[in-house]
């Protein structure tokens, strides 16, 4: 009980609050950059829809479907051979709409040319959802028995998840880069301030990548001290 009580005022909370801080400001930013640039109308009259077909073309890539469905500035691809991409961003003309339809097909290239990442991330993905469920339960019973074994166990399931969240960034970073390379080549982007701002809607977007995988050193790094610190007592 009294463990229970110390972890409630446990001064690692900083930790999460600081985690928690990070997340806000990276998907504010995202909110405010892709708010910004979906007002802004691209001069091909492109929609996210046209583009994502352009550059699936582009790429010689004619078996993956391009399709529509709810939420709110949504998008991302499917292993089934899908772009999904929300109403807006399907139909708008926008800078935000083909910068994003542009990366979901960017992943879509990645799964035609067997990207390593993302076999990687694959891979681990079933392990990666054990973990990411199991990983604090654990170590808080660890912590609660001062058991270190089952304490050390959680560590290792909680790293399994700073591991994943590692392996998503280069994914993205490289989704984004053939995303604007394609959006030029295809001549969907046109001028200079075009692909300014499409560069910035994919740096916002994987600014929260970014965020999520500092989140969660920030987590990993408090279990340790937490972990540590059970030993003084
Ligand atoms: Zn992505």
């Amino acid at each position: 009980m009294f463990y229970g009580y110390r972890m409630m005022i446990d001064p690692t909370y900083v930790l999460v609050i600081l985690a928690g801080i990070i997340a806000l400001a990276a998907s504010a930013y995202c909110n405010s950059t892709m708010s910004r640039y979906s007002r802004q109308r691209i001069s091909t009259g492109v929609t996210g829809q046209e583009a994502a077909e352009r550059v699936l073309h582009g790429a010689g890539i004619y078996d993956v479907g391009i399709r529509q469905m709810g939420g709110r500035g949504i998008s991302f691809y499917r292993y089934d051979k899908t772009v999904n991409l929300s109403a807006e961003l399907f139909h708008q003309s926008s800078i935000t709409a083909v910068a994003t339809a542009a990366h979901e097909c960017g992943h879509a290239m990645q799964h035609a040319t067997g990207y390593g990442v993302n076999r990687l991330i694959n891979l681990i993905n079933p392990v990666m959802q054990i973990s990411s469920n199991l990983a604090i339960p654990i170590f808080i019973i660890g912590l609660i028995f001062s058991w270190e074994p089952l304490q050390s166990l959680g560590i290792l399931l909680f790293t399994v998840v700073v591991i994943f969240q590692l392996l998503t960034l280069p994914s993205e970073f490289n989704a984004s880069r053939r995303a604007m390379a394609m959006l030029q080549n295809t001549g969907i982007l046109q001028t200079e301030e075009e692909v300014r701002g499409a560069r910035k809607v994919l740096i916002a977007a994987g600014l929260t990548y970014v965020a999520a995988l500092a989140g969660a050193l920030l987590q990993l790094l408090r279990l340790i001290i937490l972990s540590g610190g059970r030993d003084r007592d």
